[in-house]
């Protein structure tokens, strides 16, 4: 089975917020809204401490809270196991703003519906093309791509980097960080 998720390269990220502009763009975003935010991070101890920031999105977790508290099945798994949301269904409750971990649902104002990052699947990462992020990144510290797949670029490189979770043990999340 297909089972997309992202690795994020943390070595390789500049903090330059050009993914979260992209996205925006993308998805006619606001300039206060977002898919994409950043958590600062000290790289070492200090006093030699280098903080980074570290991007962070819809982990697509294969458990996701946000869809167990769904009360109107809004939020649903959808093909390639990416957690989706269905706004004719969204009764705005943010039920699922409050039951995500990681922050990463945002409210649009003008339609009243939460959403989030959809790994662009609306716009084809089936193959067709990738996830604008990916597409923009001047470093390529992004990938996106079949978890299932042990050949795939993003398993591969999993794998030889040790990638993990951005927080192991709380959700089984999709994206990955390399450090
Ligand atoms: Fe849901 Fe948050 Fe997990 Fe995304 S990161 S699937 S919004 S709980
Ligand atoms: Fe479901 Fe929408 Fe309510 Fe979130 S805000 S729990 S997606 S109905």
């Amino acid at each position: 089975m297909t089972r997309y998720g992202m690795l994020i390269d943390l070595e390789r990220c500049t903090g330059c917020l050009a993914c979260r502009s992209a996205c925006q763009r993308q998805n006619s975003l606001p300039a206060d809204m977002g898919f994409i935010r950043y958590e600062h991070e000290e790289q070492e101890a200090f006093p030699n401490g280098r903080p980074s920031l570290v991007p962070v999105q819809c982990m697509h977790c294969e458990d996701a809270p946000c869809v167990s508290v769904c009360p109107t099945g809004a939020s649903y798994v959808g093909a390639g196991g990416l957690v989706a949301v269905e706004e004719g269904k969204c009764i705005g409750c943010l039920y699922c703003v409050a039951a995500c971990p990681y922050q990463v649902r945002v409210r649009n104002e003008e339609t009243g519906a939460v959403d989030k990052c959809r790994l662009c699947a609306v716009s084809g990462v089936d193959g067709s093309h990738g996830c604008t992020c990916v597409d923009v990144c001047p470093t390529q510290a992004r990938l996106v791509g079949d978890l299932d797949d042990p050949d795939s670029e993003i398993s591969r490189t999993i794998a030889r980097r040790n990638a993990q979770p951005l927080s192991v043990g709380l959700t089984k999340a999709k994206i990955y960080y390399a450090r």
